[in-house]
């Protein structure tokens, strides 16, 4: 019986984790949760699996929860600090980390440091901290799986026993897919008039409403390609994009003998997070199965980055180093929060994410506290620009 811990329980990864849990009682035991605003549906949570421990950042949130929490299995905590200690707890086999946004950094760093199983979705952790998450896990033993599609679709298709942080042995280069989002085919006259609603309408993936502005503005895939090369030690000229609408090969890996492995299957998330659960077993779980005569056809094409620049900025900052992944993907979490309260236009995305790379000043990647308080410049110059622009 494992030992888990969701944080993020009550977002898309939280509800596509517990759903493959669902059908193996026998081998989860839910130990952990966390949530940050969503009272009701933790509290529905705590009802279903009594968990040991249950963190919840939000105070307000927190205090809704403990004047209506009736299980008396169950321990409440309060705040981003009870999150870093709780996934310490030396109980706890497996930490799915599905906070969104930086919010996840220190909990993944505090989870690695301990030495723990890291099934990772909160990319935008790696992105910015990746060189010190990286380095830590090979000192504490963590093994990081990926739950991004993409990048477990590339752990499923390189060797057995490969480790994530290695450069992986006998790899010309790894091709990273991407639905193109809802817009791939629209013409860039029209992404003006582009609305929240239309952008977080994925054609394929059913997904938070960050990570699906991401994808419509495809830096979702920047992001993830800054991903891949901490993840499998690639330098980023050996990391390749293709569209492929769809959303059926998640990614390959293109052998030096000229062999290309992909990963396959519909597009559900509790397809990779039962691979990472399983730990190499295939564990069941109530994903459709994949019928390919029903899609008849699979495309792929060269993503066009003049179109979506943000492709091209996640690769200018992953080769200037340093700090620039870390302020790209600041800047683009105020990006996509004001273009949600319909403060600016689509358009604007990458044009504030361009703004900000190319004028702040970017530094080696030392600590976790250098890159919180990073994190905080940049949202305020962010905002600012932001309140300039009108
Ligand atoms: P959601 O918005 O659906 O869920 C986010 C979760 O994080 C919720 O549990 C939310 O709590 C919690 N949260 C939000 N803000 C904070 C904060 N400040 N502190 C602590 N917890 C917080 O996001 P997704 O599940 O879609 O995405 C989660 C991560 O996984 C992202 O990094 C995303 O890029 C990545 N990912 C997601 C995929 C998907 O299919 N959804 C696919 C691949 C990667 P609450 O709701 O209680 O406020
Ligand atoms: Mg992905």
């Amino acid at each position: 019986m494992k030992q888990v811990a969701i944080l993020g329980a009550t977002g898309s990864i939280g509800d596509s984790t517990l759903a493959v849990i669902r059908c193996h009682p026998d081998k989860f035991n839910v130990h952990t949760l966390s949530a940050h605003r969503n009272s009701d549906k933790i509290l529905a949570l705590i009802e279903e699996f009594a968990p040991k421990h249950v963190i919840i950042t939000d105070e307000t949130a927190y205090r809704t929860v403990a004047q209506s929490c009736n299980q008396t299995h169950t321990s409440l905590y309060c705040g981003a600090n009870a999150l870093n200690a709780a996934v310490q707890d030396t109980a706890i086999d497996m930490v799915v980390a599905g906070i969104v946004g930086n919010a996840g950094m220190a909990s993944v760093m505090s989870a690695v440091e301990a030495g723990k199983i890291l099934l990772l979705a909160n990319k935008e952790s790696i992105v910015t901290a990746g060189a010190l998450v990286m380095p830590l896990a090979e000192k504490s033993g963590a093994q990081i799986i990926p739950l991004d599609s993409e990048h477990n679709a590339i752990y499923q298709c390189l060797p057995n026993q490969y480790r994530t942080g290695h450069r992986p042995q006998s790899v010309a280069h790894l091709t990273l897919t991407a639905s193109g989002g809802p817009f791939w085919n629209t013409p860039v006259s029209d992404f003006e008039s582009i609305t929240p609603a239309q952008a977080v309408a994925h054609p394929q993936w059913d997904m938070g409403a960050k990570i699906s502005v991401d994808s419509a503005t495809l830096m979702n895939k920047g992001l993830e390609v800054i991903e891949a090369h901490w993840l499998f030690n690639m330098p980023v000229e050996h990391i390749h994009v293709l569209i492929h609408p769809q959303s059926i090969v998640h990614s390959m890996v293109n052998y030096a003998d000229g062999s290309v492995l992909a990963q396959m299957g519909t597009p559900n998330m509790q397809i990779p997070i039962s691979h990472g659960l399983g730990l190499g077993q295939r564990l069941s779980n109530r994903a459709d199965l994949l019928e390919l005569s029903e899609i008849g056809a699979l495309q792929f094409f060269a993503p066009d980055v003049k179109k979506f620049p943000n492709l091209a900025l996640a690769r200018q900052a992953i080769k200037t180093g340093g700090t620039a992944p870390a302020i790209l993907n600041a800047a683009n979490e105020v990006a996509v929060a004001a273009f949600l309260e319909e403060k600016i236009h689509f358009t604007k995305i990458s044009d504030i994410n361009d703004r900000m790379l190319n004028s702040m000043q970017i530094e080696d990647v030392e600590s976790v506290p250098q890159l919180i308080e990073l994190d905080s410049i940049v949202h305020r110059r962010t905002r600012d620009f932001i309140r300039r622009l009108g």
